[in-house]
């Protein structure tokens, strides 16, 4: 392994360290990062490799079953090259500015090439305590770090923008958690994951030196920044990052981030914790705690107990925090850039680009040839009604749609059996409430008419929008409780599924379901703590 990764270590090499090295908790000025080693683990045990991940380091199976893999991504042993290192950074918590936060239980191991030629950080989570690790013990428990590697490789076969997961490893110790902050701790296995992303900057690396008047650090970040991680802006390698290119780097953060945030709402993701140092500067998502799907269908719904009260990071509300984040994010740095029309310009447009490329993707959802503007704005309106007309399945609802043919001619019992399947409480749904929603799939139906797109092109489109398999947070559970028990072929098994998760794949028909009753209310299905 140590032939297959070559380090090259950007971020360490360029920018300021913390000259400090004691691992106490502190404040760190005038520093992006601080040296630290992770800290060596009591017996590690493979649990899941993420097979896509190692072949894009080209690392094949003989090679990560090994117990120099498992060491590597423990945290046990140092690879030639790697450089650790924990990075510095503030945040907005709950909308509150929190000061220093920072890399409180990850290490970064150091950057590599991929074999595409593409630059990738590795990080381990739960590798033990950093100078930003507070009050806290820098670990992290196997059950958030089952939801979190699991999360990161379905959300990109999914297509949504986020940070990987290369391994997830048991640290062979145990890890106390009072997982509901009520006064009851227990001991919990403590586990590692492996993530990986070209960059792991977030808003809150600008934020903290803007917060602590730095700013030739800032100034130094954000060159890093545009160079490293948006070469396109840069056309020559020695050519100074002016304020245009500044300004142009800020617009794209927006774009990516409302893209982000599209491909969420598409698929029904709930981050639960959008602080803005869980925000990443890529339009990546990152940091999978409290995160949760859709299953009713819910604007309001937020699977983190710790926002039950104030439902600040809802389903719903996910646009416009990210467009609250971005404005965090225009603060740090406009001292920098120092005009600021361009940078209130882009935030201005966010909505704007943001609703256009929501109307595309609801277009697609509904397998529409074009989003024709008022009378389809309606169309989608109605709809976000008629879903809370009874608990509506929002994925299964979506990918029954497409079975829906605007040339045959249903009656409406025909017409609500074929949706039936996404409703939670069929027998509670009446005539009358029957009615509105096959209403809504009458007007549904006269829309396709007035379109050439044919059924079959139609479904197609559709179904590769509408994913079939979602990571539902009892499956990941019942991956968790087995795992817990030293059985692992559940996470194998929804890796597996989560591959092609707008496919058919009937062998896997009965992940294709709604949530069951019991996981309502039990812990780690429906409500989540940010303990982890
Ligand atoms: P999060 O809510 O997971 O995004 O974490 C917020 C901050 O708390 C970050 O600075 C984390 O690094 C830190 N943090 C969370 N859990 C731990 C832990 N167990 N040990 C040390 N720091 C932690
Ligand atoms: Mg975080």
């Amino acid at each position: 392994m140590d032939s297959i990764f070559t380090f090259r270590n950007r971020f360490f090499e360029s920018l300021p360290a913390d000259p400090d090295t004691r691992v106490i908790p502190r404040q760190v000025y005038n520093a992006c990062y601080s040296k630290v080693e992770p800290t060596p683990v009591k017996s590690p045990k493979l649990v899941a490799v993420s097979k896509e991940m190692a072949e894009l380091f080209g690392i094949n199976e003989s090679e990560y079953r090994t117990q120099k893999f498992t060491e590597t991504f423990a945290g046990n042993r140092l690879l030639e090259g790697m450089k650790p290192f924990a990075m510095c950074y503030g945040g907005h918590q709950f909308g509150n500015w929190a000061g220093q936060l920072g890399d409180g239980r990850a290490i970064n191991l150091g950057e590599v090439v991929d074999v595409n030629g593409d630059n990738q950080t590795l990080q381990l989570k739960g590798a033990g305590l950093t100078p930003y690790s507070r009050t806290a013990d820098g670990l992290a428990v196997l059950r958030s770090s089952v939801r979190e590697f699991l999360c990161s490789e379905a959300m990109h076969h999914l297509r949504v923008p986020t940070t990987r997961a290369l391994s997830l490893v048991l640290t062979g110790e145990q890890v106390m958690r009072d997982m509901f902050y009520d006064g009851h701790p227990e001991f919990e296995p403590g586990a590692v994951v492996c993530r990986v992303s070209p960059s792991f900057i977030r808003f809150g690396n600008f934020q903290i030196f803007t917060a602590r008047k730095d700013f030739d650090n800032l100034k130094r970040l954000m060159e890093f920044c545009v160079r490293y991680d948006f070469p396109h802006l840069v056309t020559e390698e020695k050519e100074e990052i002016n304020t245009e290119i500044f300004e142009q780097w800020f617009d794209e953060i927006c774009k990516r981030t409302a893209d982000m945030v599209v491909h969420w709402m598409r698929v029904g993701f709930v981050h639960g914790v959008m602080n803005t140092d869980n925000m990443s500067i890529l339009g990546l998502t990152i940091d999978y705690g409290p995160y949760g799907w859709l299953e009713g269908y819910e604007p309001g719904w937020t699977p983190n107990t710790t926002d039950e009260e104030g439902k600040r990071y809802c389903f719903a509300n996910q646009p416009q925090i990210a467009s609250w984040n971005l404005h965090q994010l225009a603060n740090a740095i406009a001292p920098i850039i120092q005009r600021t029309e361009s940078l209130e310009n882009s935030l201005g447009k966010f909505a704007d680009y943001y609703n256009q490329k929501a109307h595309d993707m609801y277009a697609n959802k509904l397998g529409l040839d074009e989003h024709r503007g008022d009378n389809d704005q309606q169309l989608i309106s109605d709809l976000f009604d008629i879903l809370q007309v009874s608990e509506t399945d929002m994925a299964i609802f979506f990918r029954l749609l497409s079975n829906l043919n605007e040339s045959e001619s249903y009656s409406n019992e025909q017409l609500f059996k074929m949706i039936e399947p996404a409703y939670y409480s069929p027998k509670e749904i009446n005539q009358d409430k029957q009615s509105i929603i096959t209403g809504w799939l009458r007007q549904y139906l006269a829309r396709l008419v007035h379109q050439s797109v044919a059924y079959g092109e139609r479904k197609i489109r559709m179904d590769k929008t509408n994913p079939k398999y979602i990571l539902r947070n009892y499956l990941a559970q019942i991956a968790i409780d087995k795992a817990t028990e030293g059985d692992f072929s559940e996470v194998e098994k929804l890796l597996d599924v989560m591959r092609k998760p707008y496919d058919e794949q009937p062998e896997y028909d009965s992940y294709f379901a709604k949530r069951p009753e019991w996981a309502r209310t039990k812990p780690g299905c429906s409500m989540l703590s940010c303990s982890s």
